[in-house]
């Protein structure tokens, strides 16, 4: 199997990267990529860990980028992780985060209810290489009795047009492809279905997104099939993953749970890179 969408503890997954890297072998994943939000924290244990499983080690990232309003989340694969105008922009990222994660507990806090919002980020203050975020205010809100699971958390207080959603602030996808190229990887648009902008798909072509994330747990075996015929025409290449996060998030498929057939990776891999 190859998973090439995966999150730790160093974003919002409940696994840290060697319990990630154990599970992934375990279920027979043989290709990984750890894709963070926002950061790359977990690549020296996740690859260490990678190289003592036997399984070939992906660099990657998964980076919020912002359009008209809306997230869009832009995968990175085989980037250089020290890369330092990418270390710094990825910095600012997760210092958005936080300031947005503040603004949340704030709004919960008008609405009547009170979370510890040092406690919340406190992983993220201690660590800045941790990328805060609503899965962090989801757990605590679920810890206090205000919601039975994380996903009624994000449907009653943290989803988008929910009493407690502030916008987020940040770079454009166009700007997040540059900053994937510099780093010397490629880009791909994760979970496009979960997106629903597939009008915007040839303008990130364009705008040099260099893939699609046709396999991923939120797609029906139809719109695979739609994202593979996409990237067919407009001459990208295919990525996908299980998007695993230790929990409920994306159906709760386990690592490998969405694979990434073989013809496709060694594609995807051969993509020119830009950088
Ligand atoms: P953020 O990075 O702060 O915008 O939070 C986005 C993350 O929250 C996603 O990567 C998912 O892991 C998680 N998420 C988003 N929507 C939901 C939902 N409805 N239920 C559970 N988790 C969600
Ligand atoms: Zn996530
Ligand atoms: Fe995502
Ligand atoms: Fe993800």
């Amino acid at each position: 199997m190859i998973d090439l969408h995966t999150h730790t503890t160093a974003s919002d997954g409940r696994c840290t990267p060697p319990e990630l890297v154990s599970r992934a072998s375990a279920a027979g994943v043989r290709v990984l990529s750890v894709t963070d939000h926002d950061t790359v924290a977990a690549w020296e244990a996740a690859s260490t860990a990678c190289a003592a499983a036997g399984i070939e080690w992906v660099p990657g990232i998964e980076i919020t980028a912002i359009d008209a309003g809306v997230d869009v989340h832009v995968l990175g694969y085989f980037i250089d992780v020290h890369a330092p105008a990418l270390q710094s922009f990825l910095a600012e990222q997760r210092r958005r985060r936080i300031d947005r994660v503040r603004q949340m507990i704030e709004r919960l806090r008008s609405s009547g209810i009170s979370l510890d919002a040092d406690a919340i980020l406190g992983p993220g203050i201690a660590d800045t290489s941790k990328a805060a975020g609503r899965p962090w205010i989801a757990r605590a809100l679920v810890a206090g009795g205000h919601a039975e699971t994380t996903s009624e958390a994000f449907d009653r207080w943290l989803s988008r047009g929910r009493p407690a959603f502030v916008p987020r602030l940040g770079a454009r996808p166009d700007e997040v492809f540059a900053r994937i190229h510099e780093a010397g990887g490629i880009a791909s648009l994760a979970h496009p279905g979960l997106l629903g902008r597939d009008g915007s798909i040839d303008g990130y072509a364009a705008a040099g997104l260099d893939a699609i994330e046709a396999y991923h747990p939120n797609h029906d075996p139809e719109s695979t099939l739609r994202y593979l015929d996409l990237a067919g025409r407009l001459g990208l290449a295919v990525s996908g993953g299980s998007d695993y996060h230790a929990d409920q998030a994306h159906g709760g498929v386990g690592p490998g749970g969405v694979s990434l057939p073989q013809e496709r990776y060694e594609n995807l891999k051969a993509r020119p890179r830009s950088g």
